[in-house]
C-alpha cells in the first residue's frame, strides 16, 4: 500500500490519518511466515512547519517457534513507531529518517521493516524456558529426565580467558 505524500510535503499544517489491515503473510523471520494474522496499522502522517512525520501502531499476531524447546508461540503484539520523512539526506542515513524521494511512502515495506527490527534476535516461549535436554531431547519444561548434567564446560573457560585479559 502506497500513500501519496506529495501533497502534504506541500502544505505545511496537514495531516492524513490512515487505518488499515495489511496482509504480510511473504514476511518471513527465522526461515518461516511470522504474521498469524493481517496486521493492523493505524496512524496518521503530518506536516509541521515543514518538517514530515510519520506515527503509527501494529497489531498482529506473532507466530514463531522457541529457540530453546521448540514449541510453537503465538501471541498478539503492539507496536508503535515513528519517523521524519525526508526528500533527500545530506548526510549518511542515522535510521531515524526515511526517504521517500518521489513522495510515495511504502507502508507495507516500512511496516514489515520496523517489525523486523523491533523483534528480538532470539525467540523464547518464556523467559524461564528450560529448553530440549541436549542427550535425550525431552521438552524440560513438560518433563525432567536423568541425563547426566554436562558440567563445567567451554563458556566458563571462555569468560575466564576473557576476564584474565
Ligand atoms: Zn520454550
Ligand atoms: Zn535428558
Amino acid at each position: 500500500m502506497k500513500l501519496d505524500l506529495t501533497d502534504l510535503f506541500d502544505n505545511p499544517g496537514i495531516s492524513q490519518d490512515f487505518d488499515t489491515k495489511m496482509d504480510l503473510s511473504d514476511v518471513k523471520r527465522w526461515g518461516n511466515p511470522i504474521f498469524g494474522s493481517l496486521v493492523s496499522v493505524k496512524g496518521h502522517v503530518e506536516n509541521r512547519s515543514g518538517i514530515v512525520s510519520i506515527k503509527y501502531a501494529v497489531d498482529f499476531m506473532l507466530q514463531a517457534v522457541c529457540d530453546r524447546c521448540l514449541t510453537d508461540i503465538s501471541r498478539q503484539e503492539h507496536m508503535e513507531f515513528s519517523h521524519i520523512l525526508v526528500f533527500s539526506l545530506n548526510r549518511e542515513d542515522d535510521g531515524e529518517f526515511i526517504v521517500i524521494p518521489d513522495g510515495q511512502l511504502d507502508l507495507a515495506e516500512l511496516t514489515a521493516s520496523d517489525i523486523l527490527l523491533e523483534l528480538p534476535t532470539a525467540m523464547v516461549c518464556d523467559q524461564g524456558c528450560k529448553g530440549l535436554c541436549p542427550i535425550c531431547g525431552k521438552n524440560r519444561n513438560l518433563e525432567s529426565c536423568n541425563c547426566r548434567q554436562e558440567k563445567s564446560g567451554r563458556g566458563l573457560e571462555i569468560l575466564r580467558d576473557l576476564l584474565d585479559d
